[in-house]
């Protein structure tokens, strides 16, 4: 991260978060913008195309649910406005997401201006249903999420299986990342850019000329760090509580797709797949060089899970297996150069 500016947020961090995408929308001269909105009643949550700041009233990049990995929706866009300039908005498992599949098929992303934010967590769909029905909204369920982002989220027993496995939920990808974990984000709420090119670009230093100290820096840090202990050990436990009866390697996997017969839910729901397919042969068996390809981008957004007809664990099993390419192998394209937490 290049530099990290505290933003004052004056008791509303999703209104600063609003107008600060207004500032990115008018200074990256976008034409669009891929983001998370409030959607309807009856169909919460939505990725939706922008195509008028006038609309930015609509997002909420921090309501506690996500039906699909926006990521897919990328290639679709730039296809679509091939000399336009795009913005998009995403959690970070929607950024790795994007990275990988940039990487594996030379995906040009040199039109899109990307931003990320620190993600408190998801809910499966009928929790989110329930708990914004309580709430009233949608939205008054967001301001409960944000209210416990100084302690790295809310009833993380009830999230998502991907989340409560999810060991970087941190902003750090993206051309502009926006830091609340473990902030007091009825104050401040961070914001740093990509590098100084992009923050020249975007003069995002006239939101507030104070830079974060380290006390600050390590307040995330320390929050992010011990979601990343106690998700890696969740998943560890689930590993052992499964592995005599599901596959916990690539070998193993092989074998249990194959028996999977034709469904192919998990992979149809995955981003990744949408740019390489893995191929398989006439007994369904996949290659295991296409597996590791795969699996060693997964960004762990559980949409495989979520897919899967006879509710497999997936998202422990593959977040497993990556992490067993990129320890054993250093089989990972998503490494960061600057280190896991990405704060300088
Ligand atoms: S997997 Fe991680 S980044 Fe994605 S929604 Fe869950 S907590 Fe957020
Ligand atoms: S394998 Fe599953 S968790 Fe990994 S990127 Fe694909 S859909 Fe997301
Ligand atoms: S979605 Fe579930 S049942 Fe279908 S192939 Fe994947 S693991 Fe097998």
């Amino acid at each position: 991260m290049y530099n990290a500016f505290m933003i004052n947020t004056r008791g509303d961090p999703l209104g600063t978060v609003r107008n600060l995408i207004l500032s990115i929308w008018q200074d990256a001269d976008l034409h669009a913008l891929l983001v998370p909105t409030n959607g309807e009643p009856d169909s919460p949550y939505r990725t939706s195309l922008l195509e008028s700041s006038d609309q930015l009233n609509q997002i909420n990049p921090f309501n506690p649910i996500m039906r699909t990995n926006a990521a897919r929706m990328v290639p679709g866009l730039l296809q679509s406005y091939p000399n336009s300039r795009i913005g998009v908005l995403f959690r970070p498992c929607e950024m790795r997401a994007l990275r990988a599949m940039g990487k594996r098929d030379g995906l040009k992303l040199d039109n899109l201006t990307t931003i990320s934010f620190d993600c408190l967590g998801t809910y499966p769909t009928n929790e989110f249903k329930w708990r914004a029905e309580r709430k009233g909204s949608s939205e008054a369920l967001t301001q409960e999420t944000l209210q416990f982002a100084r302690q790295g989220g809310i009833m993380a027993y009830r999230y998502r299986g991907a989340c409560q496995l999810c060991g970087e939920p941190h902003a750090s990808e993206a051309d502009v990342n926006i830091g609340v974990l473990g902030l007091p984000v009825r104050q401040f709420i961070l914001l740093s850019t990509r590098d100084k090119t992009i923050n020249d670009k975007l003069h995002l230093e006239k939101w507030s000329p104070k830079h974060a100290d380290s006390n600050v820096l390590n307040q995330r840090v320390q929050v992010i760090a011990r979601l990343a202990e106690r998700r890696n050990s969740t998943r560890e436990r689930v590993i052992q509580g499964i592995a005599d009866v599901l596959p916990t390697d690539i070998e193993s996997l092989i074998v249990h797709l194959a028996d999977c017969g034709k469904c192919q839910a998990c992979l149809d729901a995955c981003p990744l797949c949408m740019i390489d397919f893995p191929q398989r042969d006439e007994y369904f068996r996949y290659q295991i060089n296409d597996i590791k390809e795969w699996l060693g981008s997964c960004s762990g957004c559980g949409m495989c899970e979520q897919a899967c007809p006879q509710h497999h664990p997936l998202t422990a099993i593959f977040s497993h297996i990556h992490k067993e390419l990129t320890d054993d192998f250093k089989y990972s394209i998503l490494n960061s150069p600057a280190g896991p937490l990405l704060i300088q």
